[in-house]
């Protein structure tokens, strides 16, 4: 029997290579639903090529370019965020969560709620409200399968069996593209430089919080909801090469690593066969050529955004909330070209200290803490402008 499956984000960067590993297994997959922001005639090729059920764009402008795409195929055609919710409701016995940002919340949440597998690659959701969604997993005996490639590496490593036996998680960074810059000359970066890093292939929003380090911060929060460790156990190293994934060390000392090509479809494939594994075309490391792995301590005086993110993880509450969602306007305000590159995490910076709401316990709490952090750090963000 295939198993069925759902992609939300189905046109982005993890979407894309989800996509193209159910390509090359059609047998074994049947697709309920694809979705999408605004991108109705790449959605509709997808739902063509892999012949998926229903097609849901969020943005309902969309909806009639959609239907034109899709006219005499038999799939159906969506629009609407609430479409999008109902797309993740439909019970497939997989579901890759691969929105960016805040807006993955409300289906993230759906899909948990259906008691299947979700493979999630969506951090913003765990981030903003992690709590809130393991316990949904949890209530639901959903199967949470991290897809971020650190966190994936982490899960292979990690037996839960001996979870009290593991005294330590090292979460690797490549450092991104600025890793050696100076302030001065990061004063100055464009978009452009920012969005190209330099050994992974990802969306734009990603590759400049992996820029910032933001990226590895949001992943420090992501561990700690994924993975039963005190907030103190889980470090950053800086490993420019991006070969070894993630660690996770034993009190014996034993040290287990995961590695692999900088290749999205390895860890999505990881989750895709769980508990087996599937083959992938992926390249096939060369540790000779490679030849050397090292390792440097992340900067935080370069990089702030990761002490921020540290921050707001041992704060808790509504911090690490506040913390996503400034960091999503500011960095929508750099791609812009309205603010400048160091501003970013400045504003974040300004709007965690602005604001201290009551920890939220819901998803609606949650929204609002996200709306209220995101209103005050456009309005920082708009005395940076330029
Ligand atoms: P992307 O920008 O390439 O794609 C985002 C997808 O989400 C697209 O399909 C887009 O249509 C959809 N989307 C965007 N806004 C939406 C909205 N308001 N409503 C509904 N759909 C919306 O992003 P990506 O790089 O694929 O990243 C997706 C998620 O996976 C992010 O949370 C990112 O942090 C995480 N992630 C990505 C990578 C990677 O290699 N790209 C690695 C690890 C984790
Ligand atoms: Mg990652």
């Amino acid at each position: 029997m295939p198993r069925t499956v759902t992609i939300l984000g189905a046109t982005g960067s993890v979407g894309t290579s989800t996509l193209d590993l159910i390509e090359r297994n059609r047998d074994a997959y049947d697709v309920l639903a694809l979705t999408a922001n605004t991108d109705a005639d790449g959605l509709a090729q997808a739902a063509k090529r892999v012949g998926a059920k229903r097609a849901v764009v969020a943005d309902e402008r969309q909806l009639e370019t959609l239907k034109a795409n899709l006219v005499g195929t038999g799939i159906e055609a969506a629009a609407g965020e609430d479409e999008v919710v109902e797309a993740a409701r439909m019970g497939a016995d997989w579901t890759m969560a691969a929105i960016v940002g805040c807006a993955g919340l409300r289906p993230v949440m759906a899909a948990l709620q259906g008691g299947k597998t979700v493979a999630l690659a969506n951090k913003e959701s765990l981030v903003s409200a992690g709590t809130i969604m393991t316990q949904a997993a949890r209530a639901s005996g959903a199967t949470l399968l991290p897809v971020d490639s650190e966190h994936n590496a982490i899960f292979q490593c990690f037996d839960p069996a001996q979870a009290d036996r593991v005294g330590r998680i090292i979460l690797t960074a490549s450092g991104g593209p600025f890793r050696t810059w100076g302030r001065e000359q990061m004063a100055s970066v464009t978009p452009e430089q920012a969005v190209a890093h330099p050994n992974w292939s990802m969306g734009a929003k990603i590759s400049v919080d992996s820029a910032t380090l933001m990226n590895k911060g949001l992943e420090l929060i992501e561990a700690f909801h994924l993975f039963p460790l005190e907030a103190e156990a889980f470090d950053v190293v800086v490993h420019p090469q991006s070969v070894i994934h993630s660690l996770v060390e034993y009190v014996d000392g034993s040290v287990l690593a995961q590695l692999g090509s900088p290749d999205m479809r390895i860890p999505i494939a990881y989750a895709l066969g769980w508990p087996e594994r599937i083959e992938t075309p992926c390249q096939r490391l060369n540790l000779v050529e490679i030849a050397n792995l090292s390792f440097e301590a992340p900067d935080t005086d370069r990089f702030p955004a990761l002490a921020l993110a540290r921050e707001a993880l041992i704060a808790g509450g509504a911090k690490p909330a506040i913390l996503n969602a400034a960091n999503e306007i500011a960095v929508a305000a750099f791609l812009d070209n309205r603010i400048a590159f160091l501003d970013i995490a400045t504003i974040v910076r300004e709007t965690m200290d602005a604001l201290d709401p009551a920890p939220p316990s819901d998803l609606d709490g949650v929204f609002e803490v996200d709306k209220a952090a995101r209103g005050e750090a456009a309005r920082i963000a708009r005395e940076y402008s330029r």
